[in-house]
Order: structure tokens, then sequence, then C-alpha cells
């Protein structure tokens, strides 16, 4: 048999170089070869590098526009709740690696899969009995339109397969999820032939607390009523539409949907993926309204930022309708399903949560980004600034111009990434009053000259 090399030599490099290239060399590598969300290739923007993170700072290989370290403004996108580098978080990585780090679950199981499902039944509102997990949010979405469409077609109904959502909303970029996205942020016309056409209702009337609007709510009902023989299930964020635009809405039109879902044989599914486990202010979006769905997608902040997981929850009568119809099985199963690694990081973030005043955290939070993010309002081109939990929101009246907006938070000292016409921030929990501080300045700063 050959010994010796059997992966070909990495060209002008060996194994050893590669952890002594200089910052510079990373950086040409990543431009040659590794692509970014939502980006050509090469890249047009060059990415910050990061070394090592710890607490609410991201510490980078070298300084940008002299700065060395930041505040994490975005908690790596809505994920990072309790900060980098958390000693509880640590140690349950260092425990789990040494039992097993994963394990096939066809057939097998493990104990931290088993608590984590259990944790998240009893955690999460209503009778949301049975856990599927999967590797990433995108994925949950197709789960849980997956156990809509296969529930109806289990009972015979199988012309129930559109999904009905409204407008504004993001879901993820697998297919399911894009479907349901913004037609225009998301770009549907892209993928024209492709997605399923799925039923629209117009963006939810802006504000957490203004009162709702009757013709909206006629709308709903009139588009429900209408497509009712066609629609598995609606498919919603509550009143947090992330992604999408950062747009929130009264908890009332989730109670509306669940009674017009309720009356016409629909399935409600509620995507948590961003909102859940405190962001709102609420352990789950859902809870503002005091309803639950009949699915519920979560992912994101469900391992502390750690590592992909998520999951799709359902009611037994979904997974008792599903388990009798004549495919009687749900039909996925990620590779990486129920990893015990990422089970239990996810256990230790939630133990870490329900072990702290979560609420007053948030609570906290809230009022220091009002207070430091009011005075936004009077600046020229800022079209609206909204607070909700420990969420924070500037938005312009034109798209922001993302260098130059990423480079002045960056000499205010903390890390942003704006999206669109947003400057928007969802800091971990742990941030305390100065870093909140340090937060708004920054996003002041950003909203002054981008
Ligand atoms: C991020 C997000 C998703 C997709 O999750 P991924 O892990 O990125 O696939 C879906 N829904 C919402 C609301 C999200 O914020």
């Amino acid at each position: 048999m050959a010994r010796g090399r059997i992966c070909p030599p990495m060209r002008e490099l060996s194994a050893r170089d590669l952890s002594a290239l200089s910052t510079r060399q990373l950086l040409a590598l990543d431009q040659a070869h590794v692509w970014h969300p939502y980006s050509p290739m090469p890249a047009r923007e060059e990415p910050v590098l990061v070394e090592s993170a710890r607490g609410t700072r991201l510490r980078f290989a070298e300084p940008v526009e002299g700065t060395r370290e930041v505040i994490d403004g975005m908690s790596s996108w809505w994920a990072a709740i309790h900060g980098y580098a958390h000693p509880a978080l640590d140690a349950a990585v260092h425990e789990q690696v040494a039992r097993v780090s994963h394990v096939m679950f066809g057939g097998l199981t493990n104990a931290p899969a088993i608590r984590l499902a259990t944790r998240l039944v009893q955690l999460t509102p209503g009778p949301l009995h049975h856990v599927f997990f999967c590797d990433s949010g995108s994925v949950a979405i197709e789960v849980a339109a997956k156990m809509a469409i296969q529930y109806w077609r289990s009972l015979g109904r199988r012309r129930k397969h559109r999904l009905m959502t409204w407008r504004g909303g993001y879901h993820g970029d697998t297919v399911h999820p894009m479907s349901v996205c913004d037609p225009k942020g998301g770009m549907h016309h892209l993928w024209s032939g492709l997605l399923p056409r799925q039923v629209f209702a117009d963006i939810p009337p802006s504000g957490f607390a203004t009162s709702l609007d009757p013709r909206y709510v006629a709308q709903l009902a009139e588009l429900i009523a209408h497509h009712a023989e066609d629609i598995a299930a609606v498919i919603v964020e509550p009143v947090v539409q992330g992604a999408g635009g950062m747009r929130f809405h009264n908890p009332g039109y989730l109670q509306v949907l669940r009674e017009l879902t309720r009356e016409h044989n629909i399935l409600l599914i509620f995507d948590e993926i961003a909102t859940g486990f405190g962001r709102t202010g609420a352990l789950f979006a859902a809870e503002h309204a005091e309803v639950s769905p009949d699915i519920m997608c979560l992912g994101k902040a469900l391992t502390g930022g750690y590592l992909s997981l998520a999951a799709a929850l359902c009611t037994s009568d979904i997974a008792e309708g599903i388990s009798r119809g004549q495919t009687p099985v749900l039909a996925h199963g990620p590779t990486f399903m129920g990893n015990p690694l990422a089970c239990a990081i996810a256990n230790a973030s939630l133990d870490l949560l329900c072990g702290r005043d979560w609420a007053a955290e948030v609570a906290r939070i809230e009022q220091g980004l009002r207070a430091g993010l009011s005075p936004a309002a009077e600046l020229p081109g800022v079209v609206d600034v909204r607070v909700l939990g420990a969420i924070g929101v500037v938005q312009l009246d034109h798209p922001v111009d993302m260098a130059l907006a990423t480079r002045t938070a960056i000499r205010s000292g903390v890390w942003l990434r704006p999206l669109r016409d947003l400057i928007y921030t969802m800091p971990p929990f742990v941030a305390d009053d100065t870093d909140i501080d340090a937060i708004t300045r920054a996003i002041r700063a950003a909203a002054q000259v981008a």
C-alpha cells in the first residue's frame, strides 16, 4: 500500500505554514477561496479577521481604524446572548467532548438531546409536545413546512400544500423558507419558476403598541377564507420581523391569526428563531399575545451562539396525524440530528438563562437603548427609531453606506452590521450599561455619516 502523502500538497503552503500566516496572507486566501453571506466571489468588501472573543468583546487579529477590540452589538446575529467564552458554556463543551461529540440519531439516542427536548417542551407556550432537532434555522422551517403539509396529506387533504404569510418576513435561505420571505427583499424575481407560490398578506401595520387596524384584520380574514382549501399553514415571525426589515407589530394580530386559522382548519407556525429566548422581553414572543402555535421553530440563541442547532416543535395532534398517515413517518432526518455536543451546550445555555433574571437584564438594556437611541430621531435622514426588548433600530431614508457605517462604528469601539436602510443592534444580554451606551453612541455616529 502506498504510504506517505495521501492529501495532495497545498500549493505554496505546508499545513505547518498555515498556522504562521500573517493577517494579510489569511485575508488574501479568504478573498481567493471563501464565500461570505450574500456576497459576490471574490467579495467586494474585506472582512475583519477575528482572533478571539470574550464576554461582549471581539478581538481583531490586527487593529482596524486604530481599534483592536470592539463591543459586539450584533450577538453574532441574535445568537451569543451570554457573550463569548462563557465559562459555563466552555465547561459544557469540554465535558461533552470528553464523552461523545456526535453519534447518529437513527436507532441511537443521547442524554443531552433528551434533556433538551424535554426542557424545550416545558419552556415553550402551549401543548408543543414533540421536538424535531435539525442543524439550522432554515432547515427547521423546511421541517415545519413538511410537518404541516404531511399532516394534511395524512388526512387525505392533498390540496392543502400552500403556505400563507405576511410580507416583510424572513425565514431563511433554502427553498421553502425563501418562498415565504418578503418577495422583494427575498429576491423572488431571481427564483421565479422555482419557488412554490405562496399566499401573501400586506406587511402588518407597524408598532408594538399601535392599535389594531380593522382593515388589516379584514384583509387577513378575507385571504384566509378565500384560500382555506389550499393553505396548509400560516407562518409568521411573531411580534418582530427580523432580517426582513426589523419591524415590530401589535401582538393582537397573532391572536387574530390564531382565531382565523382555527376557524378555517389551517395550522399556525411561529418562527421564533430570532425572537426566542428572551430577546423581545418575553421568553418567547408568542407570550406577548398569549397564544400558542401548532408548530414553533427555534434556532439562533438556542446554543448561546456556540454551534448551529435548531428545532421544530409541534403538537401531539400533528405528530399523531402524520404517524397515522399512509407514510407514517416524518420524512426528514439530518445527519447531525440531535448532535450531543450542540445539545449539551444548549442545555448549559438554558441553565444560564433560567438561572438569571434575564427579564430584568433585557428590560435594563431596553431602557438603555431607548435613552441612547431616541436622540437619533433628530438626525437628518433618520425616519424612525424603534426599540423592543434588547433590539434597537434606527431607520434611514436611504440605503446605508455599509463600509462607512461599519468603519465609523469600529472607530467608536463597536461592531455593527447594517442592513439596507437600517442600523440596528441586538446586544448580548450580558452587555452592561457602559456597553449599551457605547453601542448607542456608535449607532448615532454611523447614522450621522452613512
Ligand atoms: C436567521 C433566521 C432564520 C434562518 O436561520 P439559519 O440558521 O440562518 O438557517 C429563519 N427565520 C428567522 C426569523 C431568522 O431570523
